[in-house]
């Protein structure tokens, strides 16, 4: 029995309907079908097993003899592992994958035929009805043929989206595949496995580590209390990272000079009772500012000048000075008398007290309060009493700390009292080290710098300073200059300061 099949163009979108001239007595497996097919298809034959094969320029279609395969619910890839095992078998022999879609479960309905050729091309059969009294293999057969469209493949046009791994703040993306025509996504290269969206890979978030605030202890710019990506390094001023610090000068905290001034003007007000001076206070807070000393260093220049030392206040009043300096509140009784008896045991060295206070916390707050650093008072600081009136020969006169050796022998000398201090100033003048005599004729100028400070205690004025040129120029001995200087009102209120006389 030999049926005629006419295949013709539906529309120009390229819907194709399929209609056969079925006879009522439907189809067998053997029929021969001849097919009138639009231009450039054709119709290839019934092939060994069974199925109808059609062809075209772009494809080529087989329809499977229908007991080979199983019809399945809707959207679900065809039938059990082993039925799909059958099915992924033509498709390789055949190089087509075939599946069935169902509207429902009724067999009556309506239901589609997809195909998928072997570069992808998807090829759909709608099968519009077809007799459910008997579901023979032929009725099958001879109801598809009847009623069949094809639709003309849409071919996706597949452009690859690579992986793209998230980072601290932006999602990333698994690999996916768009269709620049109609759009739809695919999680393959092949455009089986459709997806809905974009596969999304979360921005993972930042790990936050906290920086605290850090306030150098050389004085130098703090740092402002920050956290930081350990993922992407970046810096954040907050702890959720939210706020970004871009500008990384922002992290740095400035030496205030003010802040440093209000430090130095407050040590003259609690210190030596006064307001500061205009020369003292561009000394101390520039000693501040580049970093020659701490908080704790200034306290000890203040509470070991000749000044503090002039106010000759008792032990008890140093104690409490130092409590109101440091700590920022009167003493306690007991506290107060247990400092009274370091203070008394050191020979008056109150840089025992200022290292006892500089690590407490009330100093510390002080300290940062001032935007300085609190530091200690370093082991060879000038000292009070007859080490600090020897250290300070070495210092002023020489322009070093003193060796051991040297240091005891003086201290010595002057605590058997074989010489008086103004002896032991003389011994520095006149020592070979110095080299006053040489100084004397070839640099005048540095031998005054020294002797005004030896004993005075002060920087040279100029005017001063030229008198004593001229009577150098004069004829002036090393000796009467010496004395000159060794004999003043100054020198002898900085020995009593030390507690000599
Ligand atoms: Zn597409
Ligand atoms: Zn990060």
């Amino acid at each position: 029995m030999k049926k005629t099949v006419r295949l013709f163009c539906l529309t120009a979108a390229a819907v194709l309907l399929m209609t056969a001239a079925a006879g009522a007595e439907g189809w067998k497996f053997n029929d021969e079908i001849h097919f009138e097919l639009p231009d450039g298809f054709y119709y290839t034959g019934m092939t060994e097993n069974g199925s109808y094969e059609f062809a075209g320029p772009n494809m080529k279609v087989r329809i499977y003899r229908l007991n080979s395969v199983r019809w399945v619910e809707p959207r679900q890839r065809m039938g059990s592992a082993t039925e799909a095992g059958v099915s992924e078998q033509l498709i390789r022999r055949n190089g087509i994958d075939f599946y069935v879609q169902r509207n429902n479960a009724d067999y009556t309905s309506p239901f589609q035929a997809v195909f998928f050729n072997s570069s992808g091309a998807q090829y759909t059969i709608d099968v519009d009805s077809y007799a459910a009294s008997d579901r023979t293999v032929n009725d099958m057969v001879s109801n598809l043929v009847d009623s069949i469209r094809i639709s003309q493949p849409h071919v996706h046009t597949l452009i690859w989206t690579e992986r793209k791994e998230p980072s601290c703040d932006q999602a990333g993306n698994e690999e996916y595949w768009t269709c620049s025509e109609c759009g739809k996504m695919f999680s393959d290269a092949a455009g089986r496995n459709e997806i809905s969206a974009v596969p999304v890979l979360p921005a993972t978030g930042h790990t936050l580590i906290h920086h605290d605030k850090v306030v150098s202890a050389d004085l130098s710019a703090g740092i402002r209390e920050h956290w930081e990506c350990k993922t992407c390094s970046r810096l954040f001023a907050d702890p959720e990272g939210r706020t970004e610090i871009r500008d990384r000068s922002w992290l740095i905290i400035p030496v205030s000079t003010e802040k440093v001034a209000e430090f130095v003007s407050r040590c003259y007000t609690l210190i030596l009772n006064r307001n500061a001076d205009e020369g003292g206070m561009k000394n101390w807070t520039g000693q501040l500012l580049n970093r020659a000393a701490t908080a704790s260093q200034i306290i000890s220049g203040f509470m070991n000048s000749t000044e503090y030392r002039e106010q000759q206040n008792s032990n008890e009043k140093t104690v409490e000075i130092l409590y109101n300096t440091m700590l920022g509140r009167p003493s306690d009784p007991e506290g107060k008398s247990g400092w009274v008896e370091v203070l008394e045991k050191s020979g008056g060295n109150n840089n025992e007290i200022i290292n006892g206070f500089s690590g407490s916390q009330e100093f510390i707050a002080i300290c940062q309060d001032y935007g300085i650093t609190p530091g200690v008072v370093p082991a060879g600081t000038p000292r009070t009493g007859i080490e600090g009136f020897v250290d300070r020969c070495y210092r002023e006169a020489l322009g070093r700390a003193g060796e051991e050796a040297g240091l005891n022998y003086w201290c010595s000398i002057l605590r058997t009292r074989q010489m008086t201090p103004k002896r032991v100033a003389d011994g520095f003048v006149f020592s070979q080290e110095m080299d006053a005599a040489r100084k004397l004729t070839e640099d005048p100028d540095a031998l005054l710098d020294a002797l005004y400070r030896l004993y005075l205690g002060r920087e040279a004025d100029p005017e001063g300073k030229a008198h004593w040129k001229t009577r150098i120029a004069n004829g002036l001995s090393l000796e009467e200059l010496n004395d000159g200087f060794a004999y003043s009102a100054e020198f002898a209120g900085i020995v009593a300061g030390y507690g000599l006389e």
